[in-house]
């Protein structure tokens, strides 16, 4: 079982875009997938085809302790893989849990618990260095980050990566970057090259092959609460998808077959 986590405390550079596609197109391979919503803006949930606003029980209720992931664990019909939903009520857990014991620890904890197998679990996180994200970072095996290759895309990058090392000294050992992910990529900004290139030197195969081109239809998706893969599945951005799930699943069955020898 993987868990990755897909984290950048920038705000809109594709994480819940790529949580939800990924998710599917991840299904559409075979996998067996659950997506986690650690956003209070539910926007996973929402893109999943759930709807947040009236949610009885969402992932605020595993973190406080009150139920166990299994109880809260819907499945998006159209997007062929399960979810456990999201909504405002969780900006409450950041302040609940603050004088709780083993406070980052709590998804890690559910997680270990859960019922049903799943090859892969995808944590949305949201755009802060909280302690929801830290909980993330705990229970994950890796971490995704989306970026928009773009001037400031670095600046943020080493905050990210200085708590992901704290995260390894402290809480999860065995934390590892998977990789970096471009998003929202317009091939005719040269800015965005230079950055890309700049990505490549700094990171080299943890970049990514596979590139997210901005595209109307993973924007539009959303609002009908589909995955692009069932809304145009001919589109760019659903190729791209297509092909960064594959390439995930490759790196996977490399990886496995290192460590069986
Ligand atoms: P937040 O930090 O607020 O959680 P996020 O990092 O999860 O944001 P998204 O919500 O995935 O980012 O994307 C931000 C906006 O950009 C959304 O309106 C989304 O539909 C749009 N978007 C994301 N990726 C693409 C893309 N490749 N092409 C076109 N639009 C995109
Ligand atoms: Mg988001």
């Amino acid at each position: 079982m993987k868990i990755l986590a897909i984290t950048n405390q920038k705000g809109g550079v594709g994480k819940t875009t790529t949580c939800v596609n990924l998710a599917a197109s991840l299904a559409a391979l075979g996998k067996r997938v659950l997506l986690i919503d650690l956003d209070p803006q539910g926007n996973a949930t929402t893109g999943s085809g759930a709807d947040k606003a009236h949610l009885k029980l969402s992932i605020y209720h595993v973190l406080i302790g009150e139920k166990s992931l299994t109880e809260v664990v819907i499945k998006s019909e159209k997007g062929g893989f399960d979810i456990a939903p999201s909504n405002r009520e969780l900006a409450g857990a950041e302040v609940e849990l603050v004088n709780e014991l083993a406070r980052e620890n709590r998804l890690k904890t559910a997680i270990a618990n859960i019922n049903g197998d799943y090859d892969f679990i995808l944590l949305d996180c949201p755009p802060a260095l909280n302690l929801v994200t830290v909980n993330a970072l705990t229970a994950a095996n890796a971490v995704m980050i989306p970026m928009q290759c773009e001037y400031y895309a670095l600046e943020g990058l080493s905050d990210l990566v200085n708590t992901i090392k704290k995260v390894r000294a402290h809480l999860n050992p065995t934390l590892e970057i998977e990789g970096l992910l471009r998003t929202l990529f317009d091939n005719r900004n040269m800015l965005a090259q230079q950055v890309s290139a700049q990505l490549i030197s700094h990171f080299g195969d943890k970049v990514y092959k596979t590139v997210i081109p901005r595209n109307i239809r993973l924007a539009e998706a959303p609002s009908y609460g589909v995955p692009v893969l069932s809304y145009d599945k001919s589109s760019k951005g659903a190729q791209a998808y297509m092909e960064l799930a594959q390439e995930i699943t490759n790196k996977e069955t490399i990886s496995k077959e290192k460590k069986h020898g």
